[in-house]
């Protein structure tokens, strides 16, 4: 048996903590690896020492409690971790186990990133984030056994150096439900079904886990906050189940470590009752997006430590201390009643959010007083833990934060007169354009496009040559007239290379771009950039995002002299290139002061004027991407419809004042939008270019069933992976579009920008695109 104490779960801990390190050395040490260019010992070496400096860090910062500091690292992806650790390879991907039955590293990374003959694993969104998980393909016959040890090995190296961490793996109904049937499972196949086979293999790890010294093990189950497709009654079935094995094992050496059942990006709703009644001895509940539950809900947690998420994980603002201290009161009052322990957190893991506000020393001193990036959070759960034992030694940090949030509503740019009149001046009719049918008939005329009009999304690959023109800027060593010059000359290449491709609509390339957001927040006002704010987005990729902390307007042009000059060097159409107001809220830092849709609108009239300013210089057709606009639909169906209201009306807002012969494309990043198809149809662009190559053209499917009636351009080519499909593949896929979609409608692309691309194969693809559009035109 383990002592009471040793089973204690600590005051204060976080979710998760940023894994790709400070400068960003895990990104730099796998790249290196894939390239060929480093052995495994020396990524492991690297991998070790990103590992070692969190465990001091979050040490020094005030997680001392044994088990408090979470499993903090992944190669790549947590589902691809836990996917790798319970064997749950797809078959197409042949034999990837060793001799020995184990997954190492180069099939971890296969699984990840695809080889000559496979596709990898499809991405998409994780929650309401901008993080892409792997989905595991899950069959009847896919068979599930113990095939990797690392979050065994991390914990054993962490240990090795003192520190007793609570491993964290991906909970076995959140990772049944976020996979999808494998190919070839029949029709009604759901992975769910394999729940009883998945639980032998967690309950050895879990073991193993104990055996190597693990007090705690957090089992991350975000699904549960979300309404999805399975039925709330299935998913509480599961609950049982899985956690009736689970924790049927009493805690023991020779059994397995307490349990940390962990709930972040909302609240359980219906599912807390049935994730009280399971027998783990710890829940981690989101009190920051989701409410605190009721009286009722709290005593059917009796016996159990609840650990209170009242510290915001996924955003940067400094924590409103007084606020969650008085969630934890309710907690406590619960916690005397009914015998529960309770315990602070953040509501997330905090890899959403940088490493350290200090190091942005550039930031104006206000505005870094009104931040918290995860070193500051773990500060903050720290000080809400002091609160529960001693409030009296935590007052003064609750009232600094307090005085902070109210001189920040004062503080200049924060509110605009100028801005919100605007916002406040709207009516029904600047959301709304002419028919679609009158549009077509004029874009038609103007533009005169081939059947299956051929187009990228908007970047071209950034060549180290681009990105160190940007940073030689940045470093003054050269000056903005010569950036210019470089960024013309690159501009020039790209549209040379798309006439003699023999695209139908060109683009500039977006070479002057760093990012398709931050871009644009260094050319509005309201918003601040970092420097070392880099968060992961997917495997070895990281995005910066913006900080919008103040009123939206737009000083000058930006965008304009950049497709104006594009345009003066071809008689093709060239596609102007926005970022719609919801990604650029979804892909930023965004304020937490007002409602979103008012954020939203600001921004919208920002790019209506950008939008105005290219028609005049002659753009007649212009791209607004809301790549995003999945990203934000809130987990719960019941929030969906506030929320879809304002995000297509922002966009509406944003397009509706160009006119009739201007052609509005927009790009969305994602193929599952069965759900949000109603929402992409409001948009009333007049071309919605999407993700579809991963996913097979499932996309087609929604948009038949949908009767989608305007133009649309399911991506054939999977840009996430440097793989080169072949013109056959390609014609292929067109096949399955012109099955489904009226071909007048259909457009041929990409699934995305090119920018994370090499030249190399971005070409040799591009070149099989084109040939196919122009192949399948031939018989349609
Ligand atoms: N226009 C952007 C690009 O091509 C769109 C990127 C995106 O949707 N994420 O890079
Ligand atoms: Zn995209």
């Amino acid at each position: 048996m383990t002592s009471q104490t040793a089973g204690r779960f600590p005051a204060a801990t976080i979710l998760g903590y940023p894994r790709i390190g400070r400068r960003r050395e895990l990104k730099k040490a796998v790249e290196a690896y894939w390239a060929g260019k480093s052995s495994t010992a020396e990524l492991q070496a690297t991998a070790e020492g990103i590992q070692l400096a969190t465990l001091r860090r979050l040490a020094e910062l005030g997680l001392t409690e044994a088990s408090a500091i979470p499993g903090t690292f992944s190669f790549y992806d947590q589902v691809l971790d836990t996917a790798v650790a319970l064997g749950a390879v797809p078959a197409r991907f042949g034999a990837l186990h060793d001799a020995e039955g184990r997954l190492g590293l180069d099939a971890y990374f296969t699984l990840a990133r695809g080889n000559a003959e496979q596709q990898p694993l499809e991405m998409t969104k994780w929650f309401d984030t901008n993080y892409h998980y792997l989905v595991p393909e899950i069959g009847p016959e896919t068979e599930f056994s113990l095939s990797s040890e690392r979050v065994v090995e991390e914990f054993l190296f962490a240990k090795s150096h003192g520190f007793i961490t609570r491993p964290y793996l991906v909970g076995p109904v959140t990772f049944l439900l976020l996979s999808k049937p494998a190919d070839g499972a029949p029709e009604d196949f759901d992975p769910l079904s394999r729940l009883e086979d998945v639980l032998p293999v967690y309950s050895e790890l879990l073991a193993r886990l104990r055996a190597a010294g693990a007090e705690w093990v957090q089992l991350d189950e975000p699904a549960l906050v979300a309404d999805l497709d399975t039925p709330a009654l299935e998913v509480s079935d599961a609950v049982e189940r899985a956690y009736a094995v689970l924790a049927g094992v009493p805690v023991s050496a020779e059994g397995r470590p307490n349990i940390l059942l962990s709930a972040p990006y909302g609240g359980l709703g219906a599912q807390a009752p049935v994730v009280a009644a399971t027998g783990v001895e710890a829940v981690a509940l989101d009190l920051f997006k989701g409410a605190v539950p009721s009286k009722e809900d709290l005593a059917e947690f009796d016996g159990k430590t609840l650990v209170a998420g009242v510290v915001d994980g996924h955003n940067i603002w400094r924590n409103d201390l007084a606020a969650s201290a008085a969630k934890l009161d309710v907690l406590l009052a619960a916690g005397k009643e009914h015998g529960l322990e309770v315990a602070v957190a953040t509501s997330t893991s905090a890899f959403h959010v940088p490493h350290d506000v200090e190091e942005e020393t550039q930031l104006d001193a206000n505005l870094r007083s009104w931040l918290a990036f995860a070193d500051q959070k773990v500060g903050e759960v720290v000080t809400l833990a002091t609160y529960l034992s001693e409030p009296e030694a935590a007052r003064a940090a609750i009232d600094e934060a307090s005085r902070i949030i109210a001189s920040r509503a004062q503080a200049p740019g924060v509110r605009r007169p100028e801005v919100r009149e605007r916002t406040a001046a709207l009516t029904a009719a600047d959301f709304s354009r002419s028919d679609y049918s009158v549009r077509a008939a004029t874009q038609d005329a103007e533009l005169h496009l081939p059947p299956l009009p051929t187009t990228t999304i908007g970047s071209f690959p950034q060549t180290a040559e681009v990105r160190g023109a940007r940073a030689r800027l940045n470093k003054g060593a050269i000056d903005a007239a010569e950036y210019e010059r470089l960024m013309k000359d690159e501009i020039k290449r790209v549209i040379d290379l798309q006439e003699e491709l023999g695209f139908d609509v060109l683009v500039h390339g977006e070479p002057e771009r760093n990012d398709m957001v931050q871009y644009f927040a260094e050319n509005l006002d309201g918003f601040d950039v970092t420097v070392h704010g880099w968060v992961q987005s997917y495997g070895s990729r990281c995005t910066r995002p913006s900080i919008l902390w103040g009123d939206v307007s737009r000083p000058a042009p930006i965008t304009v002299p950049w497709a104006e000059y594009a345009q003066s060097l071809t008689e093709k159409p060239l596609k102007g290139m926005l970022t719609g107001p919801v990604t650029i809220l979804a892909w930023s830092f965004v304020r937490d002061d007002q409602p979103l849709a008012e954020t939203a609108n600001q921004v919208a009239l920002a790019l209506r004027d950008e939008i105005a300013d290219l028609e005049t210089a002659g753009i007649k057709v212009i791209q607004v991407d809301e790549p995003a606009l999945r990203e934000l639909l809130p987990l719960r169906r019941a929030d969906q419809p506030a929320y879809l209201d304002w995000s297509v009306k922002s966009f509406r807002l944003a397009t509706a004042g160009a006119g009739d012969a201007t052609q509005i494309h927009t790009h969305l990043c994602y193929s599952e939008f069965g759900v949000i198809i109603d929402a992409i149809d409001g948009l009333d662009a007049d071309v919605t270019s999407i993700e579809a190559a991963r996913s097979r053209m499932e996309v087609v499917n929604d948009l038949e069933t949908h009767g989608f009636g305007r133009g649309v351009g399911p991506g054939v080519y999977d840009i996430h992976s440097p793989r080169v499909p072949s013109q056959e593949e390609i014609e292929e896929l067109l096949k399955t579009a012109v099955a489904h979609v009226p071909s007048r409608q259909l457009w041929v692309n990409p699934d995305c920008g090119l920018k994370t691309r090499g030249y190399a194969e971005t070409e040799a693809s591009l070149r099989n695109l084109v040939e196919a559009a122009k192949a399948a035109r031939g018989v349609l």
